[in-house]
């Protein structure tokens, strides 16, 4: 039997919320063991698209985002080169008048709270992104939303805990994390006063019975096509399919990636936790690209793959100690929006363990909250 090693918090799960929990607690000065099974920044947060982008389907839904997109800017200039981080902002578009009146709407609250945005003319829009369909109502322009590589920022994020000495073991799973020990599957017992359970659609298998469920995401990328388009572009309709929690939904939402090639989403799916691309899914989501953007059927498709998004179903991650076990602490639940809340979620696990005031509210996001049972 190997010797128990002794830390102040063991993270387990290195995506981009685990690397982020480990670094923001490195940096508060605390011993930090950060556990993968199989290596950093592979899971959901290598299948996402690495768009930081602030929503507000509700006020702590915008917090957490605006908040993260926030962190994302002050640690842009330290990022490497890898992680890719742009800033092409997202541009909402509206196929009729009623996503014209939605645009309207997303402008004045973004505006109310001094995120900068824009409302475009059908003519400015076609200006800017000339391969989009003609005819096209509008958009709304968010200046301020990014893209970056996530599965390379996971990994940085991960390297800067571990030059502020936290330790990373990869190569084998947790199999236990509870009341203050957590245990691989190799045999290996950490001992920390607070354990994080990060990882993400998985984290049911080490700490049962929590609100979760997968929901499997597909995406396609494209040869290179320098120029081709040059924000990410999302249907406004995007935020139905988001919303709705039973059935199977496509959206466009196509990103430029630095290489000029072009990220083409998304799908959302529950019941499905077969990674295999699913044919007929893949071909709506396709479909539904090349109705905003009709030249997108002629690119070179390379790849495709598939992921699974934490949903939680009042759609906020859970952040914070579990009611059983108050030395167990979650971040996880992000669903489609992780990698843009990593960060966020990262100062508000170390400021609960801390007991540091946040910045922001923690309340919407603790695990303890009541939320109504998944459909
Ligand atoms: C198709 C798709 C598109 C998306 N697009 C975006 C986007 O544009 N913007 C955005 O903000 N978000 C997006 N997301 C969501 C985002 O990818 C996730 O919310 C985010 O990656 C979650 O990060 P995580 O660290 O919680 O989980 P993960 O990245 O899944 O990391 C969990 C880690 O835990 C490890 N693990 C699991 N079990 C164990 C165990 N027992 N022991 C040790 N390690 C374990 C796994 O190997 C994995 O590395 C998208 C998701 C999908 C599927």
């Amino acid at each position: 039997m190997k010797a128990a090693r002794s830390y102040d918090v063991v993270v387990a799960g290195g995506g981009i919320v685990g690397a982020a929990c480990a670094l923001a607690c490195a940096q508060a000065g605390l011993s930090v063991a950060l556990v993968e099974r199989d290596v950093f920044g592979g899971g959901a947060t290598a299948a996402g698209m690495g768009h930081i982008v602030v929503l507000d389907d509700s006020e702590a839904q915008f917090s957490l985002t605006r908040r993260s997109q926030q962190l994302w800017q002050t640690l842009s200039a330290a990022l490497p080169p890898g992680a890719e981080y742009e800033a092409p902002g997202t541009l909402w578009v509206a196929a009729d008048d009623d996503e014209m009146a939605e645009a309207a709407r997303k402008h004045v609250y973004l505006r109310d709270r001094e995120v900068p945005s824009r409302v475009l003319s059908s003519e400015e829009l076609a200006a800017i992104e000339p391969n989009l369909r003609p005819g096209l109502a509008g958009a709304l322009l968010v200046m301020q939303d990014v893209v970056v590589y996530p599965p390379a920022v996971a990994l940085h994020l991960a390297q800067q805990a571990q030059s502020l000495g936290a330790t990373l073991l990869t190569g084998h799973g947790v199999t236990h994390l509870a009341d203050g020990e957590a245990r691989l599957d190799d045999g290996t017992t950490l001992l920390a006063p607070k354990l994080v359970n990060a990882t993400g659609a998985d984290a049911p298998f080490c700490t049962p019975g929590l609100p979760l469920k997968k929901r499997k995401g597909h995406l396609a990328i494209t040869d290179r096509y320098p120029g081709f388009l040059h924000h990410q572009l999302v249907e406004l309709g995007y935020l139905k399919s988001a919303h709705s929690l039973t059935s199977d939904s496509v959206a466009f939402n196509v990103q430029p990636r630095r290489t000029g090639q072009v990220l083409i989403g998304s799908s959302r799916q529950y019941g499905n936790e077969d990674p295999a691309v699913d044919q007929s899914l893949l071909t709506a989501m396709l479909q539904r690209a090349t109705l905003y953007m009709p030249s997108i059927g002629a690119l070179n498709v390379l790849r495709v793959w598939t992921g699974f998004r934490a949903a939680t179903p009042d759609k906020l991650p859970l952040i914070g100690p579990c009611p059983e076990d108050p030395r167990l602490y979650l971040a996880t639940g992000h669903e489609g929006l992780g990698i843009t809340t990593s960060l966020a979620t990262a100062k508000l696990v170390a400021d609960q363990l801390l007991h540091r005031t946040p910045a922001i509210p923690v309340e919407p996001y603790l695990p303890g909250r009541k939320q109504a049972a998944h459909d």
